[in-house]
Formats: C-alpha cells, structure tokens, sequence
C-alpha cells in the first residue's frame, strides 16, 4: 500500500482529533478548529452516525498508525512483534513506535511534523552514534546519540533565510530555532549547542501524551 499524498487535515477530520500533521500550521491555523472541520470529511461527514463495536477499535488503530506514519502492513509487524515481547502488548507497541528515529528526531524538535522529521532521515541529514542512519523506521535504544551532519548544519532549512524585499526585511526561521525551543520528554535530553539529542532510557507509557487507549487495538487485532 502506497503512502498517503493527499490532504492531511482530511485525516484529522476523519478520525475527530488533532494529529499534528502539518508542522506549525497546527498550533496556529487548525482547519479542526472551524466549523468545516468538525465534521467528517465525504457527503455524509456532517451525518452523525453511531459507531459499531467494530468501527470504534479501527478508528483507534487507525489514529495511531496516522499519528506515526506507518503503513499499515508495519503496523501490523510492530504489533505481532510487541505481542512476542514481556509486559502488555498495547504498551510495548507504542513504546516500539515512540522509540522509532523518525518520531526521535521530532521529538527532539528537528521537523515540524514527524513527516518533515522522516524527510530529514531519508535525505541523510541525521547520524546515529556517529554513523549516517537513513532509515526512518531504525528503533533506538537507550543511550543512542542522534545528531545532524555538518553539511545539514550550513543549510538554509536549518539556519533559516533573510531576505531584503524593498525596505523590509523577510526572515524565515530554520529547524535550529525549532530544535532550540523545543520541549523534549523526559527520557531525551538534548544538547542545544552541539545539536544533539540522548535516549537516557526507554520511553514509558506515562510520557506518551497523546490520547490513545492501546487496548482498543489489541481488541481490533485479536479478533
Ligand atoms: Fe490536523 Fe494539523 Fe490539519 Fe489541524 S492543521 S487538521 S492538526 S494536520
């Protein structure tokens, strides 16, 4: 299954919350926060419709895999794979998903969104202990160092632009401001010098700040 190119706030809308999506617009202009938004995308979005057993599980898994961008198909294996693991598998499996380099390296406040955050990895901008690591979906462990490449350092995205345009001056912030003002959880400390960033431990389930309740999916998978 391809990955999804067409208007992210549809999905906020389709799922009823917040996802964060699209960067900065989503703390200043959200489209969930006019009157169109509130209802479900489609002809019949404004019908409101009670939701099935069924549909309330799918809803929930659905949400979440949005919210990390993950296909469905890896969805599926971070599953089967936190239900092998120790402990409550709907725990294992969003700490598997938090601990993921893409939502690392938003986390530490390198990309608006988790999708500019995966940009940075694919394009090679981000090492790992040192080394290059471009793949978004690399699990990190307590004690990796994420940091940017040199190159990435002197880039326009990252210092940010100015632009005389007639007598006044256009500033366009770059990710350092981001990374700079960012509020990181608990288990990343980051350096705001060096621009790096240090899983001291594992995420927990209590750091995960964002409405999910994990047993929904298990139930859906279960079935
Ligand atoms: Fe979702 Fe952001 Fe669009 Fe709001 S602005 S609907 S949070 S993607």
């Amino acid at each position: 299954m391809a990955r999804y190119t067409g208007p992210v706030c549809k999905i906020c809308r389709r799922e009823g919350t917040k996802l964060f999506l699209k960067g900065d617009r989503c703390t200043t202009k959200c489209t969930l926060d006019t009157r169109r938004g509130s209802k479900a995308p489609g002809q019949h979005g404004a019908t409101s419709r009670k939701q099935k057993e069924y549909g309330i599980h799918l809803r929930e898994k659905q949400k979440v895999r949005r919210y990390y961008g993950v296909l469905e198909r890896q969805f599926v294996n971070y599953f089967e794979k936190a239900a092998r693991s120790k402990g409550m598998t709907g725990e294992n499996l969003l700490i598997m998903l938090e601990r993921r380099l893409d939502n690392v390296v938003y986390r530490m406040g390198l990309g608006t969104s988790r999708s500019e955050a995966r940009q940075l990895v694919l394009h090679g901008h981000i090492m790992v202990n040192g080394k290059k690591a471009d793949i978004p979906s690399m699990l990190l462990r307590a004690g990796d160092e994420v940091s940017v490449t040199e190159r990435f350092k002197n880039s326009k995205k990252f210092l940010g632009t100015k632009k005389i345009v007639g007598e006044k001056e256009h500033t366009t912030p770059g990710l350092l401001d981001n990374f700079r003002s960012a509020t990181v959880p608990k288990w990343l400390v980051t350096d705001k010098e060096k621009v790096t960033g240090k899983l001291i431990s594992l995420p927990a389930r209590d750091d995960i700040d964002f409405d999910i309740n994990e047993r929904l999916i298990v139930e859906f998978y279960s079935k």
